[in-house]
C-alpha cells in the first residue's frame, strides 16, 4: 500500500483522541495517521459512520442516512493527500433525480444536460435552457468567488472572517439579503421550475423562503459543476473502506462508549470520561459530536446553555422509513421527490408545528436499483425521508407508525403499486431515534442551520475557546453540513493541529 511512502513527519508520536466516528472523524483520523499521529476513537453507537451508517435487516441492507453526494473531488483530495489509492468506485447520477408533483402523471426528470432538461419542461417554462444557463453562470461565479474565502479556510476570529468577506466581489452582495425563493422568482416563471430548483435548500435543512439566495450556488454544484454521485456497493462503503485503512494503521476503536464528562487541568483537556467512568486521553482531542451541544451538555459552557442552544437555528429533523418490498417498482427512479401542490404553505408550516403533516412531502431512494446486492432477488429496498420539525417543536412521536402508513399509502397510489401489501421488512426512525442513536441535538438531522449568522466566523469554531488541546470536526462546526463539506471540515481541523504542532 502507498502508506509506506507517507512521510512520518513528527518524531515524537503524538496521540489524538477522537470523540465520535462519523465521516468527519474518520477523515480526520486518515489525515492525522498519514502525518504520523497515533489515533484512538470512542463512539457511542455500536459501529462507525455516524449518520453515514448501515442497517442490515431481513436480508436487506439500507443506507441509514445519506444516499448521494456532490463535490466528489473532495473525496479524491482526501485520499490523494493521505497517499492512499482512492478505494471508492463512484457513479454519477443521470438523471440527477425525479420530481413527482401531485395530480401529474409523469415526473420531471432533472438532467445536467440543459437541452434535455428544457424538453422536460416544454409548454411549462419557455427558454429554460437559456434562463438556466444565465442563472447557473451567476451562481457559479458566486461559488468560485467564495469557496476559498468562506469555505476552505480557518478563521482566527469573527473579525478575521468579516475581513475575508470584504474580498468577495460586491456584485454578489444582494444575494445575501434576498431569499433563495425570490432569486428564483427573478429568473424563472413557472411554479414547477421554482419549486424544483429550490429543493436544494432542504439539503441545508431549511426552506427556500428562509434560505439566503447565496445558496443558489448549490444549484450550480448539482446542475453544472460536479453533479451528484453515489457509491458502488452502497454509501456505507465510504466508511468500511476508510475504516479498513485505519485498522491497518492500528487505530483503536471503542464502540458503545458515550462521553459524558471531561477532566481539565491548566486550560487543557486531560481526559474524556465515558458514562461508565472510563477515562480516555490524548495530546489533542477532536470532538466529532455536535460542536454546539457538546460545548453545552458536556463542557457546561454558559454560551451554550439549554435555553441558548434552543434559540439557535437548527435544521429539520429526519423521519425515515426503511422498507423491504417484494416485486419491482418500475415507476421509481434511483432518487425521487414526491411533492404536493401547496409548496409555500407546506414549507412555511413544517418547521414549527407540533403535529405530523397529513399530506407529507418526502424523498424516496431505491438503492437496489443500482446495487442489486442490497435486496434479495425480486425485491427492492426503499429508503423514505420526510423532513419534520425537531423535538423543540414536536417532542411527541407516538404517531410515528401512523405517519409512516400515511406516507406509504400516498407512495403506493402515486407509483401504482400496493407497497403495504408487499412489504416484507419495515423499520421507522423518528427524530427521537435519531437523537438517541447519534446524539443529534433535538433530533436535528443536519446540525446547525446555515443562515448568514451561523456560517463562517459565526459558526461554532473548530478550536475550543478555553481548552487549548480541544478541537471540533463535523457538520455543526466550519464549514457546515453534508458529506463533502464534512470532509473539508476534517482538512481544516487537521491544518489547525499541524499548525499548533509546528508541522506546517
Ligand atoms: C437522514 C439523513 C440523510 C442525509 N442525506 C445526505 C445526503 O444524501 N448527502 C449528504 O451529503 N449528506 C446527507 N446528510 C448529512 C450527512 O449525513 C452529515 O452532514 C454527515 O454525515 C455528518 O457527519 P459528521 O461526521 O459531522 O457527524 P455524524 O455523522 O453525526 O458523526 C458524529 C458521531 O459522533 C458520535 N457521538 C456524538 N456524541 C458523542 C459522545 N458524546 N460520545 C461518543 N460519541 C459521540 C455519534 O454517535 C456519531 O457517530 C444526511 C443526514 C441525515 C440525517
Amino acid at each position: 500500500m502507498v502508506y509506506s511512502t507517507v512521510i512520518l513527519s513528527i518524531t515524537m508520536k503524538k496521540k489524538v483522541l477522537i470523540i465520535g466516528s462519523g465521516l468527519g472523524a474518520l477523515a480526520t483520523a486518515l489525515r492525522l495517521t498519514s502525518k504520523g499521529y497515533e489515533v484512538e476513537v470512542v463512539e457511542r453507537y455500536h459501529q462507525a459512520g455516524g449518520r453515514l451508517n448501515l442497517m442490515e435487516k431481513d436480508g436487506f441492507s439500507f443506507d441509514l442516512g445519506p444516499s448521494f453526494f456532490s463535490m466528489s473531488y473532495e473525496f479524491k483530495e482526501l485520499f490523494e493527500s493521505c497517499g492512499v489509492e482512492n478505494p471508492l468506485k463512484i457513479r454519477e447520477l443521470n438523471p440527477l433525480y425525479a420530481v413527482h408533483f401531485e395530480n401529474r402523471d409523469k415526473p420531471f426528470l432533472i438532467y445536467k444536460d440543459l437541452q434535455k432538461l428544457a424538453n422536460e419542461f416544454k409548454g411549462i417554462e419557455s427558454s429554460l435552457a437559456e434562463k438556466t444557463e444565465k442563472y447557473l453562470n451567476e451562481a457559479g461565479q458566486l461559488f468560485h468567488d467564495t469557496e476559498n474565502i468562506v469555505v476552505n479556510r480557518n478563521f482566527s476570529s469573527k473579525l478575521d472572517y468579516l475581513l475575508q468577506l470584504t474580498k468577495v466581489p460586491v456584485k454578489h452582495g444582494p444575494k445575501m439579503f434576498r431569499s433563495m425563493w425570490s432569486e428564483l422568482e427573478r429568473n424563472f416563471d413557472s411554479q414547477e421550475v421554482k419549486v424544483i430548483f429550490s429543493l436544494v435548500s432542504f439539503f441545508l435543512g431549511s426552506t427556500p423562503f428562509q434560505t439566503p439566495a447565496v445558496y443558489s450556488l448549490l444549484n450550480y454544484t448539482e446542475l453544472k459543476h460536479d453533479g451528484y454521485w453515489n457509491v458502488e456497493g452502497g454509501m456505507y462503503k465510504i466508511v468500511t473502506e476508510i475504516k479498513k485503512i485505519l485498522d491497518q494503521r492500528g487505530v483503536k476503536f471503542h464502540f458503545n462508549t458515550n462521553i459524558t464528562a471531561i477532566e481539565e487541568t491548566n486550560g487543557k483537556l486531560t481526559a474524556a470520561i465515558s458514562e461508565e467512568g472510563r477515562k480516555f486521553t490524548g495530546d489533542h482531542i477532536v470532538c466529532n459530536g455536535d460542536a454546539a451541544s457538546f460545548r453545552g451538555q458536556v463542557l457546561n459552557r454558559k454560551e451554550f446553555t439549554p435555553q441558548k442552544l434552543d434559540k439557535l437555528e437548527w435544521t429539520l429533523a429526519p423521519f425515515t422509513i426503511y422498507l423491504g418490498v417484494k416485486g419491482k417498482l418500475e415507476n421509481l427512479h434511483h432518487h425521487n421527490y414526491f411533492l404536493g401542490n401547496n409548496f409555500k404553505d407546506y414549507a412555511d408550516t413544517i418547521f414549527k408545528t407540533s403535529v405530523s403533516p397529513n399530506k407529507p412531502y418526502y424523498y424516496v431512494n431505491v438503492s437496489s436499483r443500482s446495487n442489486p446486492a442490497c435486496a434479495p432477488e425480486g425485491h427492492e429496498n426503499l429508503f423514505i425521508l420526510c423532513p419534520v420539525p425537531d423535538l423543540r417543536y414536536k417532542p411527541d412521536w407516538t404517531d410515528s407508525e401512523n405517519l409512516a402508513d400515511t406516507i406509504i399509502e400516498d407512495l403506493s397510489k402515486r407509483v401504482g403499486y400496493d407497497i403495504k401489501a408487499n412489504t416484507v421488512s419495515r423499520t421507522v426512525l423518528n427524530p427521537i431515534d435519531w437523537q438517541d442513536k447519534f446524539n443529534l441535538y433535538k433530533g436535528s438531522g443536519l446540525g446547525l442551520a446555515h443562515g448568514l449568522n451561523q456560517i463562517g466566523g459565526f459558526r461554532p469554531k473548530n478550536k475550543d475557546e478555553q481548552l487549548s488541546n480541544l478541537y471540533y470536526v463535523g457538520a455543526s462546526t466550519v464549514p457546515g453540513t453534508g458529506l463533502p463539506i464534512v470532509v473539508i471540515s476534517s482538512r481544516l481541523v487537521t491544518e489547525r493541529i499541524l499548525q499548533e504542532d509546528g508541522i506546517i
